[in-house]
């Protein structure tokens, strides 16, 4: 199978050489030298555009930092537009606004060619290990033909609904994630001001009816530690609340406990925090109870 990857950073870098150990050709298309560089080192063939990476591979994955940078990749001087062929499939991975999928889709159509919304969930070590949730939106056809290539990234694939469909659950999926993050870092705040070890609190609260990815994962490898290393940044993290916040502001739909999770979230942002990993969040927190959750 050919594939070209545009953007080849803490996802895409993963996902590439995932896809080259799974014995796909594999193109490459980033602005940073040295990301392509490592890939060609392990055997991907670099392109000088996305136009060029669009006439010579079929399938085209974009996974970049926002929906304006793809579409300023689509439809660019050297944009994929200039490239793609009849056959050409563009599986668009990046977390992204729905709306503008929706149009971008549509402009894809309207050029002859072909357009799925795949954004992913399970972080770096998924994309490491193609364990990924992927979700897609766009025609079935379209989905079933990308099936084989997603099933080299993820193991929980799951076709969701028509164009966009896959950006709406995945920004909705993050504003849980993000809210139970905020929240458990909060409880656990406040145990250890009230003289518990986090440790204990964790072995109770992961075998009890608190338990969430973030108490159960991110809590023991990224906080507990005090590691908190960068797999996905704290402001990606808020991007994908405006995008969640944004899709209820358009509907009108209340949304209070997800309202005051994004003020936090926007609160570390404002503490130069956008730059760190997610889990900084916690740190933010601390601060407003003088603790720290350490292991
Ligand atoms: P990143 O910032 O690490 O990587 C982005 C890459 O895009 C960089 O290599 C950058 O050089 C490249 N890029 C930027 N502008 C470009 C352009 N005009 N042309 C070509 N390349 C360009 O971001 P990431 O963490 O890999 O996330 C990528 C997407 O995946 C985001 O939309 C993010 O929300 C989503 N996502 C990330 C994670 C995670 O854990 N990191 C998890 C799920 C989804």
């Amino acid at each position: 199978m050919r594939v070209g990857i545009i953007g080849l950073g803490n996802m895409g870098g993963r996902m590439a050489k995932r896809m080259l150990g799974q014995g796909a050709e594999v193109g490459l298309y980033d602005l940073n030298e040295e990301a392509v560089n490592t890939l060609v080192g392990l055997g991907a063939e670099k392109a000088d555009s996305p136009a060029d990476l669009a006439s010579k591979f079929q399938y085209i994955i974009t996974v970049l930092p926002n929906v304006y940078i793809v579409k300023q990749t689509l439809v660019g001087e050297q944009g994929l537009l200039k490239g793609m062929k009849p056959e050409s499939l563009l599986i668009e991975m990046t977390t992204s606004i729905p709306s503008v999928t929706k149009e971008l889709n549509a402009l894809v159509k309207a050029e002859g060619f072909r357009m799925i919304d795949a954004p992913v969930s399970g972080g770096v070590k998924g994309a490491e290990a193609g364990t990924l949730s992927i979700m897609v939106g766009g025609e079935e056809s379209d989905f079933e033909e990308a099936r084989p290539l997603l099933a080299m990234l993820g193991q929980n694939i799951n076709h969701v609904g028509e164009a966009g469909a896959g950006h709406t659950i995945k920004a909705l999926n993050n504003m849980i994630s993000a809210t139970t993050l905020a929240a458990t870092a909060e409880a656990m705040a406040l145990g250890v001001k009230l003289g518990l070890e986090p440790e204990k609190m964790l072995a109770v609260i992961n075998t009890s009816t608190g338990r969430s990815f973030s108490s159960d994962f991110k809590f023991p490898n990224q906080v507990l530690t005090r590691k908190f290393e960068v797999g996905f940044t704290l402001d990606l993290m808020v991007k994908d609340l405006k995008i969640a916040m944004s899709m209820a502001e358009e509907e009108s739909a209340p949304m209070f406990i997800s309202s005051a999770s994004f003020q936090l979230w926007k609160r570390a942002m404002a503490e130069g925090r956008g730059g760190e990993d997610h889990t900084a969040i916690v740190k933010s927190i601390e601060e407003m109870f003088n603790v720290e959750i350490k292991g």
